[in-house]
């Protein structure tokens, strides 16, 4: 009962949001630059914004996120970063010895208006960049956009500095950029894409380095990672496939630009449909035949989907979340036959509610959708209007608490349970999963409810 007092009557609100459905900037940046081998992440502001970050990083892998903060006091924030940035970047290097250091701005240092290229370059020149180690940036304002947003500037920002041209000389290899997903997910692709035979280069790369085993020793850097040499090499490669077009579409367009590496963007591979796009897709990008292995993966989410269509079909669901899962997420449950009726992103973009409008356009009943939405919206939306089962990140359970809804935890983040890291969501195995689980809740309301004389065993 804990959002007991969300009225029933919608006001249009034009200055004010409640329960945003997104978090800032800066931590999609720090995530991202943890998909580099060796990479010490800083955030370029003052303490409590990177502590923020990391603990809710570090909430969701259950694994401690290391970052440098430039330590902003009131010096730095009247009279700008410099002298911060440049002692960060000397001590980060002398004592923790990274690869790369990937700066991130804040509101504060976006304020004030630092500019990063600039510091760096005065940083290499004093000699405080070791020869061989990186330095890269994304300008990650957290007044706009929201975390994928940061995440997207990241890995443009790895294009921009790292990736090198090779127009004459173009390699076999494939680009894959996975999005803004979580590190099992990143497996799986990696996976499927090895099943094909294809030989890729993947980034960011965050699986192993979030999901690694426990082993006994801490690791500063840990083993996964897509290595410098690696981002390097993407410029040489003969196609980029990026995966979400909000979180990898502008590093794709950028390697395009840059070296001439022309690139197909497509949606996350969640669900049937867009799991085969993307194995299409790769299929015709290498010339290659796809193998049984994968065909029977296939066969085996069909085999679900045909098993469990019965319960969901027209179950009424609200979705929260970030838009390139929820425009996959929404495809996968029209697809079963469920009905997706109230759906907020709290990331900004006209296109979603388009893309969303014209996936749910057979639906017989009414459909909300909102980007830069938020939380409360949703709230009055279900109460108007209310579903069968709420699927978001881990801030929906208050709503399904106050409603009594069936709730799948989906997206980032999930603060409160423990485990999602090694469970993909994308490919067919994925798909499998999150019906799944859907079935679980759903079933276990009915097990719930059900009175005696109808409390089944086999349902
Ligand atoms: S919103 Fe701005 S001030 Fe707040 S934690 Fe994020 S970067 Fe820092």
């Amino acid at each position: 009962m804990l959002l007991r007092h969300t009225p029933e009557e919608i006001v249009e609100r034009q200055a004010l949001m409640i329960n945003p459905a997104k978090t800032c900037q800066p931590i999609g940046a720090m995530y991202a630059a943890l998909g580099i081998h060796g990479c010490l992440p800083h955030s370029h502001g003052s303490q409590g914004c990177c502590a923020y970050h990391r603990s809710t990083l570090t909430r969701h892998y259950k694994e401690p996120v290391m970052a440098g903060t430039s330590s902003f006091t009131e010096g730095a924030s009247v009279f700008g970063g410099q002298a911060n940035l440049l002692q960060a970047i000397d001590n980060i290097f002398t004592i923790y010895e990274p690869e790369v250091i990937a700066v991130h701005t804040t509101c504060l240092s976006e304020t004030i208006g630092d500019d990063i290229p600039q510091i760096v370059s005065k940083a290499r020149d004093e000699g405080k960049v070791p020869e061989g180690k990186h330095v890269i940036h994304a300008n990650t304002p957290s007044y706009v956009g929201s975390h994928v947003t940061g995440f997207s500037n990241m890995v443009k920002g790895m294009v921009d500095y790292l990736a090198e041209d090779g127009v004459e000389h173009k390699a076999r290899t494939i680009n894959i950029l996975p999005g803004y997903v979580e590190p099992a997910d990143i497996q799986e692709i990696k996976r499927l894409v090895k099943e094909l035979g294809i030989d890729s280069i993947v980034f960011p790369d965050t699986s192993y380095v979030l999901n690694g085993p426990q082993t006994g020793k801490f690791s500063m850097f840990p083993e996964g990672g897509a290595t410098v040499e690696d981002i390097r090499r993407s410029g040489r490669s003969m196609g980029t496939i990026a995966l979400g077009p909000l979180a990898s579409g502008a590093a794709a367009r950028a390697l395009d630009a840059k070296c001439k590496v022309p690139c197909e963007i497509l949606d996350l591979p969640i669900g049937l449909n867009k799991t085969d796009e993307f194995i299409n897709v790769l299929r015709k990008a290498a010339g290659v035949t796809v193998p049984d292995s994968i065909t029977i993966e296939r066969g085996q989410l069909l085999d679900v989907i045909t098993d469990e269509q019965q319960y969901f079909y027209q179950k009424k669901v609200a979705l929260v979340g970030d838009p390139d899962q929820l425009i996959s997420l929404t495809e996968f449950l029209v697809s079963i036959d469920m009905w997706p009726i109230h759906i907020v992103t709290g990331t900004p973009g006209k296109k979603f509610e388009k893309r969303i409008a014209e996936i749910t356009k057979d639906i017989p009943h009414k459909v909300n959708v909102r980007q830069a939405g938020d939380m409360f919206l949703l709230h009055q939306w279900i109460k108007n209007d209310p579903v069968d089962l709420l699927i978001g990140n881990t801030y929906g359970k208050y709503i399904a608490r106050d409603e009594d809804i069936p709730f799948v935890r989906f997206g980032f983040p999930i603060l409160d349970r423990i485990g999602h890291i090694y469970f993909p969501t994308v490919g067919y195995k994925g798909g499998m999963r999150l019906l799944e689980k859907i079935l679980d809740v759903l079933l276990d309301r009915k097990d719930r409810d059900s009175p005696e004389e109808s409390f089944e065993l086999v349902m």
